[in-house]
Protein backbone atom coordinates (compact mmCIF):
# COMPACT_ATOMS: atom_id res chain seq x y z
CA UNK A 1 0.00 0.00 0.00
CA UNK A 2 1.56 3.38 -0.77
CA UNK A 3 0.59 6.85 0.09
CA UNK A 4 -0.04 8.05 -3.55
CA UNK A 5 -4.04 8.74 -4.20
CA UNK A 6 -5.15 6.21 -6.50
CA UNK A 7 -5.76 9.11 -9.42
CA UNK A 8 -8.72 6.88 -10.99
CA UNK A 9 -10.52 7.79 -7.57
CA UNK A 10 -9.51 11.32 -8.04
CA UNK A 11 -11.75 11.97 -10.52
CA UNK A 12 -14.86 10.64 -8.50
CA UNK A 13 -16.77 13.78 -6.27
CA UNK A 14 -15.66 14.62 -2.83
CA UNK A 15 -18.63 12.31 -1.07
CA UNK A 16 -17.45 9.51 -2.95
CA UNK A 17 -14.08 9.78 -2.18
CA UNK A 18 -14.79 10.26 1.15
CA UNK A 19 -16.38 6.73 1.41
CA UNK A 20 -13.79 5.09 -1.03
CA UNK A 21 -10.64 6.85 -1.19
CA UNK A 22 -7.55 4.89 0.49
CA UNK A 23 -9.57 1.92 1.16
CA UNK A 24 -7.51 -1.07 0.69
CA UNK A 25 -8.08 -2.90 -2.27
CA UNK A 26 -8.49 -5.61 -2.45
CA UNK A 27 -10.18 -5.52 1.18
CA UNK A 28 -7.96 -7.60 3.66
CA UNK A 29 -9.32 -10.60 4.47
CA UNK A 30 -12.66 -9.21 2.53
CA UNK A 31 -13.23 -6.86 6.06
CA UNK A 32 -15.10 -3.92 4.78
CA UNK A 33 -13.39 -1.34 7.28
CA UNK A 34 -9.28 -1.55 7.51
CA UNK A 35 -8.24 -3.68 10.76
CA UNK A 36 -6.28 -1.91 12.90
CA UNK A 37 -2.59 -3.06 12.67
CA UNK A 38 -1.91 -2.38 16.07
CA UNK A 39 2.38 -3.26 15.30
CA UNK A 40 4.84 -0.80 16.13
CA UNK A 41 7.45 -2.67 14.17
CA UNK A 42 7.11 -5.18 11.10
CA UNK A 43 8.96 -7.75 9.71
CA UNK A 44 11.70 -6.71 7.02
CA UNK A 45 11.64 -8.04 3.53
CA UNK A 46 14.62 -7.07 2.34
CA UNK A 47 14.63 -3.38 2.07
CA UNK A 48 17.58 -1.32 1.92
CA UNK A 49 16.44 2.47 2.59
CA UNK A 50 15.91 2.89 6.38
CA UNK A 51 12.69 5.01 4.90
CA UNK A 52 11.48 1.42 3.54
CA UNK A 53 11.84 -0.46 6.64
CA UNK A 54 7.87 -0.17 8.52
CA UNK A 55 8.01 1.21 12.13
CA UNK A 56 5.06 2.80 14.06
CA UNK A 57 7.25 5.86 14.56
CA UNK A 58 7.62 6.69 11.21
CA UNK A 59 4.09 6.22 9.38
CA UNK A 60 4.34 3.72 7.71
CA UNK A 61 2.23 1.31 8.74
CA UNK A 62 -1.16 0.22 7.10
CA UNK A 63 -3.29 1.96 8.76
CA UNK A 64 -1.30 5.06 8.14
CA UNK A 65 -0.77 4.47 4.22
CA UNK A 66 -4.58 4.31 4.08
CA UNK A 67 -5.67 7.65 5.94
CA UNK A 68 -3.06 8.90 4.06
CA UNK A 69 -4.34 8.39 0.56
CA UNK A 70 -7.54 9.18 1.90
CA UNK A 71 -6.60 12.84 3.00
CA UNK A 72 -4.70 13.62 -0.11
CA UNK A 73 -7.48 12.33 -2.28
CA UNK A 74 -9.76 14.76 -0.09
CA UNK A 75 -7.83 17.55 -0.29
CA UNK A 76 -6.64 17.00 -4.30
CA UNK A 77 -3.08 16.50 -3.00
CA UNK A 78 0.04 14.48 -4.23
CA UNK A 79 0.67 13.09 -0.89
CA UNK A 80 -0.63 13.59 2.88
CA UNK A 81 1.03 13.16 6.64
CA UNK A 82 -1.19 12.59 9.47
CA UNK A 83 0.44 13.79 13.28
CA UNK A 84 -0.36 12.65 16.69
CA UNK A 85 -2.32 16.71 16.90
CA UNK A 86 -3.17 19.73 14.71
CA UNK A 87 -0.52 21.43 16.78
CA UNK A 88 2.12 18.64 15.83
CA UNK A 89 1.07 19.39 12.18
CA UNK A 90 1.42 22.82 12.49
CA UNK A 91 4.85 23.16 14.60
CA UNK A 92 6.47 20.26 12.49
CA UNK A 93 5.57 21.61 9.26
CA UNK A 94 7.16 25.45 10.64
CA UNK A 95 10.60 23.43 11.50
CA UNK A 96 9.96 21.71 8.23
CA UNK A 97 10.57 24.76 6.32
CA UNK A 98 12.01 27.30 8.49
CA UNK A 99 15.75 27.29 10.12
CA UNK A 100 18.18 29.89 11.93
CA UNK A 101 17.74 32.56 10.43
CA UNK A 102 15.03 32.93 8.52
CA UNK A 103 11.88 34.67 8.79
CA UNK A 104 7.97 34.32 8.29
CA UNK A 105 4.67 36.00 7.37
CA UNK A 106 2.10 35.15 9.64
CA UNK A 107 -1.46 36.13 9.41
CA UNK A 108 -2.52 38.21 12.57
CA UNK A 109 -5.21 36.30 14.68
CA UNK A 110 -4.30 33.08 14.15
CA UNK A 111 -5.70 29.75 16.70
CA UNK A 112 -4.13 30.84 19.67
CA UNK A 113 -1.35 27.84 20.24
CA UNK A 114 -0.13 28.26 16.19
CA UNK A 115 -0.22 32.28 17.63
CA UNK A 116 1.75 31.52 20.34
CA UNK A 117 4.39 28.87 18.62
CA UNK A 118 5.08 32.04 15.78
CA UNK A 119 5.45 34.58 18.46
CA UNK A 120 7.45 33.29 21.08
CA UNK A 121 8.40 29.57 20.31
CA UNK A 122 9.94 30.82 16.67
CA UNK A 123 12.20 33.32 18.31
CA UNK A 124 14.05 30.95 20.52
CA UNK A 125 14.64 28.75 17.37
CA UNK A 126 16.15 32.34 15.56
CA UNK A 127 13.39 32.55 13.29
CA UNK A 128 11.55 35.84 12.93
CA UNK A 129 8.20 36.99 11.99
CA UNK A 130 5.66 39.35 10.99
CA UNK A 131 2.04 39.58 11.53
CA UNK A 132 0.02 40.79 8.60
CA UNK A 133 -3.34 41.88 8.24
CA UNK A 134 -5.24 39.20 6.08
CA UNK A 135 -7.06 41.85 4.28
CA UNK A 136 -5.06 44.58 3.42
CA UNK A 137 -2.48 42.76 0.99
CA UNK A 138 -1.38 45.90 0.13
CA UNK A 139 0.90 46.39 3.20
CA UNK A 140 2.36 43.04 3.35
CA UNK A 141 5.65 43.75 0.40
CA UNK A 142 6.78 46.08 3.28
CA UNK A 143 7.18 43.07 5.49
CA UNK A 144 8.92 41.08 3.18
CA UNK A 145 12.73 40.01 4.74
CA UNK A 146 15.14 38.69 2.06
CA UNK A 147 15.07 35.71 4.76
CA UNK A 148 11.46 35.35 4.48
CA UNK A 149 10.74 31.84 3.38
CA UNK A 150 7.00 31.11 3.65
CA UNK A 151 3.96 32.74 4.54
CA UNK A 152 0.95 31.11 6.98
CA UNK A 153 -2.78 31.71 7.39
CA UNK A 154 -5.66 30.56 8.02
CA UNK A 155 -9.45 29.70 6.17
CA UNK A 156 -11.60 31.33 8.65
CA UNK A 157 -9.77 33.21 11.86
CA UNK A 158 -11.21 32.14 15.51
CA UNK A 159 -13.26 33.41 16.63
CA UNK A 160 -14.07 36.29 15.07
CA UNK A 161 -14.94 34.59 11.24
CA UNK A 162 -13.08 36.62 9.09
CA UNK A 163 -11.80 35.52 5.84
CA UNK A 164 -8.65 36.78 4.58
CA UNK A 165 -7.56 37.77 1.31
CA UNK A 166 -6.57 33.95 0.17
CA UNK A 167 -5.90 34.86 -3.36
CA UNK A 168 -3.78 37.40 -2.99
CA UNK A 169 -1.74 35.25 -0.39
CA UNK A 170 -1.44 32.84 -3.37
CA UNK A 171 -0.44 35.60 -5.63
CA UNK A 172 2.03 36.98 -3.10
CA UNK A 173 3.22 33.19 -2.25
CA UNK A 174 4.08 32.90 -5.98
CA UNK A 175 5.56 36.66 -6.82
CA UNK A 176 8.24 36.74 -3.73
CA UNK A 177 8.85 32.53 -3.99
CA UNK A 178 7.39 31.56 -0.58
CA UNK A 179 6.01 28.48 0.49
CA UNK A 180 2.06 29.37 1.20
CA UNK A 181 0.73 26.94 3.78
CA UNK A 182 -2.98 27.41 5.54
CA UNK A 183 -4.84 26.15 8.14
CA UNK A 184 -7.89 24.73 6.77
CA UNK A 185 -9.40 23.62 9.75
CA UNK A 186 -12.37 25.23 10.06
CA UNK A 187 -13.55 25.37 6.23
CA UNK A 188 -12.82 21.85 6.20
CA UNK A 189 -12.36 20.11 2.01
CA UNK A 190 -16.09 20.03 2.05
CA UNK A 191 -16.54 23.72 1.77
CA UNK A 192 -12.62 24.43 0.83
CA UNK A 193 -9.85 23.15 -1.02
CA UNK A 194 -6.63 24.89 -0.97
CA UNK A 195 -4.52 23.55 -2.99
CA UNK A 196 -7.16 23.58 -6.04
CA UNK A 197 -7.02 27.52 -5.30
CA UNK A 198 -2.64 26.97 -5.81
CA UNK A 199 -1.45 27.39 -1.57
CA UNK A 200 1.41 24.72 -1.67
CA UNK A 201 0.47 23.14 1.72
CA UNK A 202 -2.51 22.41 3.77
CA UNK A 203 -2.87 21.64 7.70
CA UNK A 204 -5.58 20.81 9.88
CA UNK A 205 -6.69 19.89 12.87
CA UNK A 206 -7.63 16.12 12.52
CA UNK A 207 -9.17 16.54 16.00
CA UNK A 208 -11.89 19.35 14.36
CA UNK A 209 -14.31 18.39 11.79
CA UNK A 210 -12.33 15.18 9.90
CA UNK A 211 -12.75 12.98 12.64
CA UNK A 212 -15.82 14.71 14.10
CA UNK A 213 -16.59 12.79 16.87
CA UNK A 214 -15.15 14.87 19.53
CA UNK A 215 -13.09 11.51 20.91
CA UNK A 216 -9.59 11.99 19.74
CA UNK A 217 -6.43 14.59 18.54
CA UNK A 218 -5.14 14.66 15.91
CA UNK A 219 -3.53 16.36 12.65
CA UNK A 220 -2.63 16.34 8.94
CA UNK A 221 -0.35 18.11 6.59
CA UNK A 222 -1.19 17.69 2.77
CA UNK A 223 0.44 19.04 -0.53
CA UNK A 224 2.91 17.81 -3.11
CA UNK A 225 4.70 14.66 -2.57
CA UNK A 226 8.01 16.37 -1.78
CA UNK A 227 6.91 18.70 0.93
CA UNK A 228 4.83 16.49 2.44
CA UNK A 229 7.91 13.56 2.65
CA UNK A 230 9.84 16.14 4.03
CA UNK A 231 7.79 17.08 6.80
CA UNK A 232 7.23 13.70 7.28
CA UNK A 233 10.85 13.14 7.89
CA UNK A 234 10.75 16.24 10.14
CA UNK A 235 7.86 14.46 12.13
CA UNK A 236 9.43 11.34 11.90
CA UNK A 237 12.77 13.07 13.95
CA UNK A 238 10.14 14.79 16.36
CA UNK A 239 8.50 11.73 16.96
CA UNK A 240 4.52 13.58 16.69
CA UNK A 241 3.33 10.02 15.18
CA UNK A 242 -0.45 9.12 15.22
CA UNK A 243 -1.11 5.89 16.77
CA UNK A 244 -2.47 2.87 14.58
CA UNK A 245 -5.80 3.14 16.76
CA UNK A 246 -6.62 6.81 16.73
CA UNK A 247 -5.86 6.51 12.78
CA UNK A 248 -8.78 3.82 12.15
CA UNK A 249 -11.29 6.38 14.30
CA UNK A 250 -9.91 9.21 11.85
CA UNK A 251 -10.71 7.16 8.46
CA UNK A 252 -13.96 5.99 10.05
CA UNK A 253 -14.57 9.22 10.96
CA UNK A 254 -14.27 11.11 7.27
CA UNK A 255 -16.60 8.72 5.69
CA UNK A 256 -19.12 10.70 7.16
CA UNK A 257 -17.47 14.06 6.82
CA UNK A 258 -19.13 15.60 3.78
CA UNK A 259 -22.72 14.70 5.41
CA UNK A 260 -21.87 16.43 8.50
CA UNK A 261 -20.17 19.67 7.34
CA UNK A 262 -22.88 19.94 4.95
CA UNK A 263 -25.65 19.57 7.94
CA UNK A 264 -23.38 21.86 9.54
CA UNK A 265 -23.35 24.44 6.84
CA UNK A 266 -27.17 24.46 6.85
CA UNK A 267 -27.57 24.73 10.52
CA UNK A 268 -25.09 27.31 11.34
CA UNK A 269 -26.97 29.91 8.62
CA UNK A 270 -30.24 29.11 10.38
CA UNK A 271 -28.87 29.79 13.73
CA UNK A 272 -26.97 33.09 12.71
CA UNK A 273 -29.90 34.30 11.06
CA UNK A 274 -31.83 33.82 13.56
CA UNK A 275 -29.52 35.24 15.80
CA UNK A 276 -28.94 38.28 13.49
CA UNK A 277 -32.77 39.39 13.84
CA UNK A 278 -33.14 38.96 17.85
CA UNK A 279 -33.37 41.63 19.54
CA UNK A 280 -30.78 40.90 22.66
CA UNK A 281 -28.09 40.01 20.13
CA UNK A 282 -25.74 43.07 19.06
CA UNK A 283 -23.87 41.18 16.43
CA UNK A 284 -23.29 38.22 14.73
CA UNK A 285 -19.91 37.27 13.14
CA UNK A 286 -20.68 34.41 10.37
CA UNK A 287 -19.75 35.05 6.84
CA UNK A 288 -22.57 33.25 5.40
CA UNK A 289 -24.40 36.65 6.72
CA UNK A 290 -25.06 38.89 4.28
CA UNK A 291 -23.67 41.55 6.49
CA UNK A 292 -20.40 40.26 7.26
CA UNK A 293 -17.40 42.62 5.83
CA UNK A 294 -16.08 39.54 3.75
CA UNK A 295 -19.56 37.83 2.87
CA UNK A 296 -18.45 38.11 -1.15
CA UNK A 297 -14.94 36.76 -0.85
CA UNK A 298 -16.88 34.08 0.88
CA UNK A 299 -19.19 33.15 -1.30
CA UNK A 300 -16.74 33.35 -4.32
CA UNK A 301 -14.00 30.99 -2.25
CA UNK A 302 -16.53 28.31 -0.47
CA UNK A 303 -19.06 26.39 -0.99
CA UNK A 304 -20.46 26.65 2.32
CA UNK A 305 -19.94 28.75 5.27
CA UNK A 306 -18.95 26.46 7.97
CA UNK A 307 -20.13 25.33 11.30
CA UNK A 308 -18.49 28.28 13.51
CA UNK A 309 -20.09 31.29 14.20
CA UNK A 310 -19.40 34.22 17.28
CA UNK A 311 -21.82 37.00 18.25
CA UNK A 312 -22.99 39.51 21.46
CA UNK A 313 -25.19 39.60 23.27
CA UNK A 314 -26.89 42.68 24.89
CA UNK A 315 -26.09 43.16 28.59
CA UNK A 316 -22.09 41.88 28.45
CA UNK A 317 -20.42 38.67 30.50
CA UNK A 318 -23.64 38.73 32.88
CA UNK A 319 -26.17 38.08 29.93
CA UNK A 320 -23.62 36.02 28.04
CA UNK A 321 -23.05 33.90 31.04
CA UNK A 322 -26.80 33.88 32.07
CA UNK A 323 -27.48 32.57 28.41
CA UNK A 324 -24.90 29.61 28.68
CA UNK A 325 -26.58 28.38 31.55
CA UNK A 326 -30.26 28.69 30.05
CA UNK A 327 -29.31 26.61 27.02
CA UNK A 328 -30.08 22.73 27.19
CA UNK A 329 -28.71 21.55 24.11
CA UNK A 330 -25.05 23.42 23.58
CA UNK A 331 -22.37 21.69 26.08
CA UNK A 332 -20.42 24.26 27.38
CA UNK A 333 -16.76 23.03 26.52
CA UNK A 334 -13.75 24.21 24.59
CA UNK A 335 -13.02 22.62 20.89
CA UNK A 336 -14.87 22.39 18.08
CA UNK A 337 -16.21 20.37 14.84
CA UNK A 338 -18.10 17.86 16.46
CA UNK A 339 -21.37 16.30 15.92
CA UNK A 340 -22.66 17.82 19.27
CA UNK A 341 -23.09 22.00 19.71
CA UNK A 342 -20.56 23.45 21.64
CA UNK A 343 -20.76 26.71 22.77
CA UNK A 344 -17.94 28.97 25.10
CA UNK A 345 -16.73 32.25 26.29
CA UNK A 346 -13.33 32.51 24.42
CA UNK A 347 -11.71 34.57 26.64
CA UNK A 348 -12.07 31.55 29.23
CA UNK A 349 -11.19 28.83 27.22
CA UNK A 350 -8.98 29.23 23.51
CA UNK A 351 -8.24 32.76 23.83
CA UNK A 352 -7.64 33.04 27.79
CA UNK A 353 -3.76 32.53 27.16
CA UNK A 354 -3.85 35.60 25.04
CA UNK A 355 -3.33 38.95 27.23
CA UNK A 356 -6.16 41.08 27.67
CA UNK A 357 -4.67 44.31 25.71
CA UNK A 358 -3.53 42.06 22.45
CA UNK A 359 -7.50 40.53 22.95
CA UNK A 360 -8.85 44.35 22.52
CA UNK A 361 -6.59 45.02 19.86
CA UNK A 362 -7.72 42.13 18.20
CA UNK A 363 -11.70 42.92 18.75
CA UNK A 364 -12.53 39.90 20.99
CA UNK A 365 -14.62 41.04 23.65
CA UNK A 366 -14.62 39.32 27.24
CA UNK A 367 -18.55 38.94 26.71
CA UNK A 368 -18.19 37.45 23.22
CA UNK A 369 -19.42 33.74 22.32
CA UNK A 370 -18.63 31.89 20.15
CA UNK A 371 -21.05 28.33 19.21
CA UNK A 372 -19.82 24.99 17.28
CA UNK A 373 -23.00 23.87 15.91
CA UNK A 374 -23.30 19.91 15.63
CA UNK A 375 -25.62 17.82 13.22
CA UNK A 376 -28.79 18.28 15.58
CA UNK A 377 -32.09 19.47 13.98
CA UNK A 378 -31.91 23.09 13.07
CA UNK A 379 -35.27 23.63 14.78
CA UNK A 380 -34.07 22.04 18.06
CA UNK A 381 -31.25 24.19 18.25
CA UNK A 382 -33.03 27.87 17.01
CA UNK A 383 -35.64 26.94 19.78
CA UNK A 384 -33.45 26.01 22.36
CA UNK A 385 -31.30 29.82 21.42
CA UNK A 386 -35.09 31.27 21.57
CA UNK A 387 -35.75 29.93 24.89
CA UNK A 388 -31.89 30.96 26.41
CA UNK A 389 -32.35 34.51 25.00
CA UNK A 390 -35.50 35.47 27.04
CA UNK A 391 -34.50 37.66 29.60
CA UNK A 392 -31.05 37.21 29.70
CA UNK A 393 -30.63 41.06 29.91
N1 LIG B 1 -5.92 24.98 14.19
C1 LIG B 1 -7.11 25.46 14.57
C2 LIG B 1 -7.84 26.38 13.65
C3 LIG B 1 -7.66 25.10 15.80
O1 LIG B 1 -8.85 25.60 16.17
C4 LIG B 1 -6.93 24.23 16.65
C5 LIG B 1 -7.45 23.83 17.98
O2 LIG B 1 -8.42 24.34 18.48
C6 LIG B 1 -5.69 23.76 16.22
C7 LIG B 1 -5.22 24.13 14.98
C8 LIG B 1 -4.87 22.84 17.07
O3 LIG B 1 -5.37 21.56 16.97
P1 LIG B 1 -5.13 20.40 18.08
O4 LIG B 1 -5.88 20.78 19.31
O5 LIG B 1 -5.61 19.17 17.40
O6 LIG B 1 -3.65 20.37 18.34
Amino acid sequence: MSDRIDSSKATRRLATRAVHAGEPEPRIEGALSIPIFQSSTFETAGETDYHAVRYLRCNNTPNHHSLHAKLASLEAGEAAVVASSGMAAITTTLLTLLSHGDHLLALEGLYGGTHTFVTRDLAEYGIGHDLMDGNRPETWSALLKPSTQAIYVETITNPLMQVPDLEQVVRFARKHGLVSIVDSTFATPVNYRPLESGFDLVVHSGTKYLNGHSDLAAGAVIGSGELVRRVTHKLNHLGGVLDPHACFLLQRGIKTLVLRVGRQNENTLALARFLAAHPAVDAVNYPGLESHAQHGRARKLFSGFGGMLSFEVRGGIEAADRLLGRLRIPKSAPSLGGVETLITRPVTTSHAGVPAKERIRMGISDSLVRVSVGIEDPGDLVEDFEQGLKGIS
